[in-house]
C-alpha cells in the first residue's frame, strides 16, 4: 500500500501520521520532544517503522513545526511547510466548510481564520504561557493533579470564579488567595479554564471575527474545561476532530501527497534507518556583512546535508 507521512516537531511534541492515498489516517503518534528534536524524530520513526504494516511504502514525506527544516534534513522529507499551512490543511480536509480553527499546543497557540478553505488571516503566541498548554500543566501540578484529570474535575464546578489569568505568575498569586477563601479545586480549575479561554480571545484574536464552524485542535483539546470555556465565551458549538493532536503532521502528510502528484517522481525520504545514523547540528556567524547571520549546518555520519539560516540565501542547502 502507497503511504504518505507527515512530521511535526515542534519544542514539546513531535508527532508523525501517515496517511493512504484517500488522506485515510492509517497511523499516528504523538511523542514529547524534551528539547532533543534529533532524538525525538529517530525515536519517533523507529517506533512508527515497527509498527506498520511492511508492505507500506512511503511515497512522500512532509515537515511542518517550529523544527520543520532540521527534520526535513533528517529524514530527506520532500516538501516543508509552516503550521499555520499545516493545520488549515488538515482542518479543511475534515471540515471543507471551517471558519475558524483554534489550536493551542504545549507552548504556543494560535487563531487560523479560513474562507472558502483559504486562510485569509492568522495570529499565534509563541511567547507569553498564559494561553498555552505550558500554563495549564503549571497550575496542574501546583494543585498536585494529573493533566488528564482538569477538564472532568473542572466541569464539577457548581459555581463559577474570575481568576486573573493574563500571566502565570498573577494566576498563581489569585489562586492561592482563592484556594485561602475557601473555593473548592473544581471552581479554581473552572475558572483558570475561563482564564485561558480569555487570555486567548483577548490577546491572540483581538480584532478577528471568530465565526463558526469552528475546530479546535492541538494537545490542550483533550481538556474538557477548555473547550466548554470555549463554548460558552464564542456563543456556539466548538469541534474536535478525532485526531485532535496530531492535526499538523496529517496536514503535512496530507500536503506530501499532493507535492508528489504535482511534481512526480520519487520521494527523497532516506527511509526509516534514519535511525542509524549520526546527526550533529553546528552554527555559525556569517560575517560576509553587517547582518551577521546565524548559520545552521546538520552533518549526517560527519557529512554535510542541510545549511540555511543567512538572510541572503547565499549558505542554503535544504532537502
Ligand atoms: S548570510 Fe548573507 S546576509 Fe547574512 S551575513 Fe552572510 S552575507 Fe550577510
Amino acid at each position: 500500500m502507497d503511504a504518505y507521512m507527515g512530521i511535526d516537531v515542534g519544542s514539546v511534541s513531535t508527532n508523525i501520521a501517515l496517511i493512504d492515498d484517500d488522506n485515510k489516517v492509517i497511523e499516528t503518534l504523538y511523542i514529547r520532544t524534551k528539547g532533543r528534536p534529533i532524538e525525538a524524530i529517530q525515536n519517533a520513526l523507529q517506533t512508527v517503522g515497527k509498527k506498520i504494516d511492511p508492505s507500506i511504502v512511503v511515497k512522500g514525506v512532509g515537515t511542518t513545526g517550529s523544527a520543520r527544516t532540521l527534520s526535513q534534513a533528517i529524514v530527506g522529507a520532500d516538501v516543508a511547510k509552516t503550521e499555520i499551512t499545516a493545520h488549515a490543511v488538515a482542518a479543511s480536509h475534515y471540515h471543507p466548510n471551517v471558519r475558524t480553527i483554534l489550536e493551542i499546543g504545549g507552548q504556543d497557540s494560535k487563531v487560523i481564520i479560513m474562507e472558502d478553505g483559504v486562510v485569509t488571516d492568522f495570529a499565534m503566541n509563541t511567547v507569553c504561557a498564559a494561553g498555552t498548554g505550558s500554563f495549564l500543566d503549571h497550575q496542574a501540578a501546583r494543585l498536585e493533579l494529573k493533566i488528564e484529570d482538569f477538564g472532568d474535575i473542572a466541569l464539577q464546578a457548581k459555581a463559577r470564579l474570575n481568576i486573573a489569568g493574563r500571566c502565570t505568575v498573577f494566576a498563581e498569586s489569585d489562586m492561592i488567595h482563592k484556594q485561602q477563601t475557601g473555593h473548592s479545586k473544581a471552581e479554581i480549575l473552572r475558572g483558570l479554564c475561563d482564564a485561558l479561554v480569555r487570555n486567548f480571545i483577548n490577546n491572540i484574536c483581538k480584532g478577528k471575527r471568530l465565526d463558526p464552524p469552528i475546530i479546535f485542535q492541538g494537545g490542550v483539546a483533550a481538556n474538557k474545561g477548555i473547550k466548554v470555556a470555549f463554548e460558552d465565551a464564542l456563543g456556539c458549538e466548538v469541534e474536535i476532530p478525532k485526531h485532535y493532536n496530531v492535526m499538523g503532521a496529517i496536514g503535512a502528510a496530507i500536503l506530501a501527497r499532493e507535492h508528489m502528484e504535482q511534481q512526480g517522481g520519487k520521494t527523497e525520504f532516506r527511509g526509516f534507518e534514519v535511525t542509524n545514523f549520526d546527526y550533529e547540528t553546528k552554527s555559525f556567524e556569517c560575517e560576509d556583512c553587517s547582518n551577521m547571520c546565524e548559520v545552521i549546518k546538520v552533518l549526517m555520519n560527519g557529512e554535510l546535508i542541510a545549511r540555511w539560516g543567512g538572510r541572503c540565501g547565499k549558505w542554503e542547502i535544504t532537502g
